[in-house]
């Protein structure tokens, strides 16, 4: 029995959001105002998924056939790149996938749409990044997923410093690009001058800060968190403190990343602006 969609009598298009927990995502809120905004009618939900049954309880979801695609988020970002039949090269270096799109054979592609939101948002607040010089803090699966969409966007060097130093390594040596290049804390003085500083660590979720020197917030023209919040996280209240010219929070990157999730599936690109305004406004 099919759903339809109420203005063209045709059978509804179906997406999702899977996480553990959920209850928090935002994304059910942007896609269905992409969707209004581009006229486009969908059903988008978001569904708590079991630890340990990712593979089983995603294929359930996808045998339905409105079910078109899906987000995914923490913590099954690495298990939908094991699902998934093929994938993007910033996936595939990440070795996971936030965005999901089920082919018309029924196959499923997989996509990491994180790091391309990190750029548009950057780019949307007139941070140049050809040529830049880049710190990347953190290694982790938002890192990984912003290293090939930083590297298309032509930065001269990608610093990438990381607490557990071996992944920051492990990160660099993947990435089989010579810009990118592992520091470890010992090995980040101020003779390194970055233009850009993004962290994509989790620590301001707990109120606490990455390793990183103050100086080097002097010189540089944005400090971006990936982490957002209603308040300046504690990162960008630091990176102030000493004298970054721009502080910004991940929001608007939650937005782009969505943008582009949505255009995979419809080939629709929506207006984010007024998304990300409202969205700001709510929070
Ligand atoms: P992971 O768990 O994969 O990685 C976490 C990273 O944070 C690791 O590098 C870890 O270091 C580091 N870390 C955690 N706590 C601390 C601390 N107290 N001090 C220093 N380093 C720390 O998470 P993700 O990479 O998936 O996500 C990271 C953050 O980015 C999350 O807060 C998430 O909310 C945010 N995010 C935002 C998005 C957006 O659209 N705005 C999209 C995706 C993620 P170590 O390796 O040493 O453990």
């Amino acid at each position: 029995m099919f759903d339809f969609d109420k203005n063209e009598s045709r059978p509804m298009q179906k997406f999702a959001v899977f996480g553990n927990p959920i209850a928090q995502s935002l994304s059910p809120t942007i896609h269905q105002m992409f969707a209004k905004s581009c006229d486009v009618t969908l059903s988008y939900t978001k569904e708590e998924l079991s630890l340990g049954d990712f593979a089983e309880e995603a294929r359930q979801f996808f045998a339905d056939v409105q079910f078109k695609g899906c987000n995914v988020t923490v913590p099954f970002k690495e298990e939908a790149f094991r699902l998934v039949d093929r994938c993007s090269p910033a996936a595939q270096l990440a070795q996971a996938v936030n965005t999901i799109k089920k082919e018309p054979d029924g196959s499923l592609s997989g996509f990491n749409t994180d790091g391309i939101g990190l750029v548009t948002d950057l780019m949307n607040h007139g941070v140049r990044l050809q040529d830049a010089t880049v710190l990347l803090l953190g290694a982790g699966g938002a890192a990984k997923g912003a290293v090939h969409p930083l590297l298309d966007a032509g930065v001269g060097q990608l610093l990438v410093l990381n607490r557990s130093t071996d992944k920051a390594v492990a990160l660099a040596e993947q990435s089989r690009d010579s810009r990118v290049v592992a520091m470890s804390s010992a090995e980040a003085t101020c003779a390194f001058a970055p233009d850009v500083i993004i962290n994509s660590t989790s620590a301001s979720l707990s109120h606490t800060l990455p390793t990183v020197l103050p100086e080097f917030f002097e010189r540089c023209s944005v400090a971006y968190d990936m982490v957002y919040g209603s308040e300046p996280t504690t990162f960008m209240a630091y990176a102030k403190e000493h004298g970054a010219a721009q502080q910004l929070d991940g929001l608007g990157m939650l937005v782009e990343q969505a943008a582009a999730a949505f255009t995979i599936w419809t080939n629709e690109k929506p207006h984010t602006q007024e998304v990300l305004q409202f969205m700001r406004k709510s929070m």
